[in-house]
């Protein structure tokens, strides 16, 4: 059955407001029936009198307009039939800077109440926006006390602004009416799913991987906006490498601009948004403790929502398995962004997929790590928000940083050289965005990166790039000199000792140095091993002869009480292990690898 939908005129609206045929909400008035405070009603048929059975309780009545007699009288007949009311209220996202010294009335959801230690601040929220309504009752003293967050109110307010962010002041507030909060909630609901729906866009390049995907795409970033509409702080956390960067810069710069937008607010992205690098290649359980005690503390402070957190590069594997439940014991949400290997797949789902409330990884699909975090990120971007700028060269950057190699790579690679990205100045970039991260570490450094993804690049890359090489070259000339080289089979395997080559916390660190061993040597053997040895660690580069997955796995069954523990990608990854086991690692290590390469 079709819902009927009736009008409710203005009070001041007059008779050139009504329309032959349509419905409209009559009120009683006097002990007659009007629809508004000019516009009287007559019945055609008969009569409603108050002894009439079914009369609402309300004193509302369902008329449909049989014909208009000017200049103030219509003539109805009462219908008697369910309704809701059709809502007519200015938009809150319709205002602008310029309407401010306009007094509007507006409708919408209390989302938040918060007393400051002067007015009490509503947020409304309509479907189109949020806006900050405030009132005064006194120094702390709660205006409104009888409205609450998640009434539908209607308020007259007086449209101000403050710091060049629009906002009101409350003339008056009272709550809606049953039937018009209903039909409210159904509109917002509306709106809201309409306006969470992520862009239909087309990807950049052409990719089977890219397309079995969509589906968890479109979920993550359906999730993202709907977290940006409703105001939910987002907590983006990504891995501090070249790879890691670009995925997470690319989501950013779609998601700022709308949360400026839906927050009506610039200061809205420093208090609803924060990025955080992380070393490690997956959610360290210290980085979860950090996030989940501010989303705390800004939830009993300001009233803020439980967070979404996005975890970009990192994040798929078991080993966050216990950081990602600890989130959703606190209700937070979680989005995984990731081309790491997620462990076995079982019925088309990674072992996380039960935690998260999305997950995007090539290996879901039959792919693999060559299609990087990076280009995911610049992908979903995309959707998220279809005019999100400078994101194009973020793929071929993360492609380059990760050393893939795929069709969509070599695509990537052709849309950033026609934006004007040349493959050499991407790879310089790329080597700038290593070295800025070693330095910047886990700190967000919000404008430093967007420059140096964006507006200062190209100075960056000049000042940079000969410092950078220059350091690189006396690290690996340090590596080779002191290098221990195993050959077999027209294979090697190229040591080193980290603490011996590199000096603590300088550049290249030792995940970066082995990176730089292997491609010295790579093109001269069928194929290359390298192991940065430390206390602790052994940082590994290899050609596709191994599988450091598939080591790990031999090291953790001889060495049950050695902690074996690691991550990364199947070709450079990092293994740990605890100090007195270092002898026995490199040993064990060592048969394996030769036993590998005999065969
Ligand atoms: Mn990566």
């Amino acid at each position: 059955m079709t819902e009927i939908k009736a009008k409710r005129l203005k009070p001041h609206e007059n008779i050139t407001s009504v329309k032959l045929g349509c419905y409209y909400v009559a009120y009683k008035k006097d002990n007659h029936y009007a629809l508004s405070d000019s516009v009287k009603v007559n019945f055609a048929k008969k009569e409603v009198s108050s002894e009439d059975e079914g009369e609402p309780a309300n004193n509302e009545l369902l008329v449909r307009v049989k014909k208009i007699i000017p200049p103030d009288i219509v003539e109805v007949e009462a219908i008697d039939l369910d309704y809701v009311v059709e809502l007519d209220y200015p938009l809150i996202g319709s205002f602008k800077l310029t309407d401010v010294g306009r007094k509007e009335t507006i409708i919408g959801r209390v989302e938040d109440i918060i007393q400051t230690s002067g007015p009490t601040l509503f947020s409304l929220f309509d479907g189109s926006g949020v806006l900050t309504l405030k009132s005064f009752a006194g120094p702390g003293i709660r205006a409104f006390p009888n409205i609450s967050k998640g009434d539908y109110v209607k308020a007259k307010v007086l449209l101000k602004s403050r710091e060049g962010v629009l906002e009101a002041e409350v003339l008056s507030m009272s709550r809606l009416d049953a039937r018009e909060a209903k039909s409210l909630a159904s509109k917002l609901d509306k709106i809201f799913n309409e306006q969470a729906k992520p862009k239909n866009v087309q990807f950049m390049v052409d990719s089977e991987i890219l397309r079995s995907l969509k589906p968890r795409m479109h979920k993550s970033a359906t999730l993202i906006r709907t977290s940006i509409i409703e105001g939910r702080p987002i907590i983006l956390r990504h891995h501090a490498d070249c790879d890691g960067y670009s995925g997470a810069v690319a989501l950013e710069r779609a998601i700022l601009p709308l949360i400026v937008k839906y927050g009506n607010d610039v200061g809205a992205q420093w208090r609803l948004y924060r990025r955080a690098p992380t070393k490690t290649p997956y959610y360290d359980y210290a980085d979860v403790t950090k996030d989940i005690s501010s989303a705390i503390e800004d939830t009993a402070r300001f009233g803020k929502k439980d967070p979404l957190i996005i975890l970009v590069d990192h994040g798929s594997s078991g080993q966050n398995l216990l950081a990602i439940k600890k989130l959703r014991i606190f209700g937070a949400k979680v989005i995984v962004i990731d081309h790491h290997f997620p462990g076995e797949i079982k019925d088309g789902k990674a072992l996380i997929d039960d935690f998260v409330d999305a997950h995007v990884n090539p290996f879901i699909v039959g792919g693999d790590s060559n299609l990087t975090a990076g280009m995911l990120g610049v992908e979903i971007a995309r959707m998220i928000n279809p005019n999100v700028k400078q994101i194009e060269f973020l793929a071929a950057l993360s492609g380059i940083g990760d050393k893939s190699e795929c069709n969509e790579f070599e695509e990537y690679k052709k849309i950033a050289a026609n934006a004007g990205y040349s493959y050499e100045f991407l790879q310089k970039l790329s080597k700038v965005i290593d070295f800025e991260s070693h330095y910047l570490r886990f700190i967000e450094s919000r404008g430093l990166v967007d420059d140096l993804l964006g507006a200062k690049q190209q100075e960056l890359v000049e000042l940079l790039t000969p410092d950078i090489t220059s350091r690189e070259k006396a690290g690996l000339n340090a590596a080779l000199h002191y290098l221990s080289k195993k050959e077999l089979n027209g294979c090697l395997i190229a040591s080193y000792k980290v603490e011996e080559v590199c000096e603590h916390n300088d550049y290249p660190p030792p995940g970066k140095l082995s990176g730089l061993v292997f491609d010295y040597f790579k093109n001269s053997y069928k194929s290359v091993i390298v192991l940065g040895i430390g206390d602790n660690f052994i940082t590994m580069r290899a050609t596709d002869t191994l599988n450091i997955h598939a080591l790990m796995d031999f090291l953790k069954q001889k060495l049950p009480y050695a902690n074996i523990d690691g991550g990364g990608h199947e070709r450079a990854g990092t293994i740990r292990f605890i100090k007195a086991a270092q002898e026995e690692v490199i040993a064990l290590t060592n048969s394996f690898l030769e036993q590998l390469l005999a065969n």
